[in-house]
């Protein structure tokens, strides 16, 4: 069976044919870096890790790129940053919330058991290079000299009515969204739909040289960012496109609306897909409903991440999923009972079985994988199972890799820490308690709370400290 994917574009499953089999190319929106991230912020990780292990599998690894971006220049990072940083000049403060929320990322999903893309840029180094490549600065220029965007009030904006089929994607006119458009409408917009590519910077705020003989520092949209990514990267027209559903519009459309109008193409992506949301009660799980519940807590509760993954992928990826604790027993169990099977051999990589590769080859249709097995339920297609979908510790080069990644990061921690905390106990010694409680709070603006404990032995005072967000 050849791969078929369902594409939000077509809204259509169709067979997949790359534009080039010996480089396979796919974008996925990634993580805003401000906070911890949520189970369902998760699942396009999971999801996506499971399509780039079958594009592998079938292209060869070698042929397939993949980018997953950060995204560290968003407004909802500098207000965290003034928030939990008051005192320090607002970009050291916004260095320090992205570099401790990517860490975090990064020691979150490697115990999912996720591959590293193959490139995972960080907005910040698309906004001016001076390599040549696609950055958003030249992406703006050429839309405004094409046509496309507009400068006013130092912001730039892309003018939508420039662009004739601009709603495709979430098959919406552009009629009809101007009239549901509640969006307060800023005076200096031609059009109410018209978005934001660039916007001015207040002083004190991060900024680089505007685009468009603007004078005025400023910074760039949301949407420019990925357009920005994903040119310079995987080049103008590449093979799929994806990320949550909540991103079909307005993000996906706009990138689509950037990057066609720049380079004058008539697709952005040949392929768009879409995960559906994670629920808790019928909500989607999000940060503004305050229903989330973080990764990292997950896993601290106890819950291996293979058993986080599992649970993921026995429902399919554009169906909703409600998250429960009942699921993630069974989850548990059936995990439980893959480990015990007789003669399981996890360093041996065989090929993936027949039914299991159709059933994924299906539109990722990895419940059916997993029901398969269940019909199959020997060791060794257990293990092939393993390999396809990456499960940890049936895919021994996996295990370790997220072994080693989550070990650096924890001796990260640690080696900042450590020394913190020693400063602390010092400063207790001397009864410098403003300096100690200075210290305390400093490691719990990190995340790091401490506990003192007396040993009973020498009767010294003894701390150990824990992550707590
Ligand atoms: P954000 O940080 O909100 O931009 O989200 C990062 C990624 O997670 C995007 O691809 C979102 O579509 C996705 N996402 C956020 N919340 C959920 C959810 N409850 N279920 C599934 N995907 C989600
Ligand atoms: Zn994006």
């Amino acid at each position: 069976m050849a791969l078929k994917l369902y594409n939000t574009l077509t809204r259509q499953k169709a067979e997949f044919e790359p534009i080039d089999p010996k480089n396979v190319r796919m974008y996925v929106c990634g993580p805003t870096v401000y906070d911890y991230a949520h189970i369902g912020n998760a699942r396009p990780v999971i999801v996506f890790d499971v399509l780039f292990r079958l594009l592998r599998h079938i292209y060869g690894p070698e042929h397939v790129t993949y980018v997953r971006n950060i995204t560290d220049v968003d407004d909802k990072i500098n207000a965290r940053a003034a928030r939990d940083y008051p005192d320090v000049p607002l970009n050291e403060a916004i260095r320090k919330v992205t570099e401790a929320t990517e860490k975090q990322f990064h020691a979150d999903i490697a115990a999912l058991g996720v591959l590293l893309p193959t490139y995972e840029p960080r907005a910040t180094e698309y906004i001016r290079r001076d390599d040549g490549r696609e950055t958003m600065v030249s992406l703006i220029e050429t839309l405004v000299e094409r046509g496309n965007a507009y400068v006013a009030e130092d912001h730039v904006l892309f003018d939508v009515s420039s662009m004739p089929d601009y709603g495709r994607l979430s098959n919406r006119s552009l009629d009809e969204m101007e009239a549901g458009a509640r969006v307060e409408v800023a005076p200096y917009k031609k059009g109410p739909m018209d978005f934001v590519l660039w916007k001015p910077s207040k002083p004190g705020e991060p900024a680089w040289p505007s685009p468009a003989g603007i004078a005025t520092p400023g910074r760039p949209g949301w949407h420019i960012e990925c357009s920005a990514m994903a040119g310079a990267l995987l080049g103008p027209v590449f093979d799929i496109h994806g990320g949550g559903i909540d991103l079909t519009f307005p993000h996906h459309e706009n990138e689509i609306a950037q990057s066609r109008c720049a380079h004058g193409t008539s697709v952005m992506a040949n392929v768009w897909m879409h995960n559906g949301f994670l629920q808790v009660e019928g909500e989607k799980m999000s940060k503004s409903l305050g229903n989330f519940i973080t990764i990292n807590q997950l896993l601290a509760d106890g819950w291996p991440g293979e058993v986080l993954r599992l649970n993921m992928l026995r429902t399919h990826y554009r169906q909703p999923i409600d998250w429960t604790k009942k699921g993630l027993e069974e989850s548990r169990k059936i995990l439980a009972g893959w480990f015990a099977l007789d003669g399981l051999d996890t360093t041996d990589r065989t090929s993936i079985s027949r039914e299991v590769l159709d059933a994924l080859e299906d539109d990722l249709n990895t419940p059916k994988a997993i029901a398969e097995l269940h019909g199959l339920a020997s060791a060794k297609d257990v293990k092939n199972l393993g390999a396809a979908l990456g499960f940890l510790g049936l895919d021994g080069t996996t295990l370790r890799k997220a072994n080693e990644r989550t070990a650096e990061t924890a001796q990260s921690i640690a080696s900042t820490v450590i020394p913190l905390i020693t400063a602390r106990l010092e400063a207790r010694k001397r009864k410098d308690f403003a300096e100690s409680d200075r210290i305390r709070d400093e490691l719990a603006k990190m995340g790091i709370s401490l506990k003192d404990t007396k040993n009973k032995e020498t009767g010294e005072i003894e701390t150990t400290w824990e992550v707590t967000r």
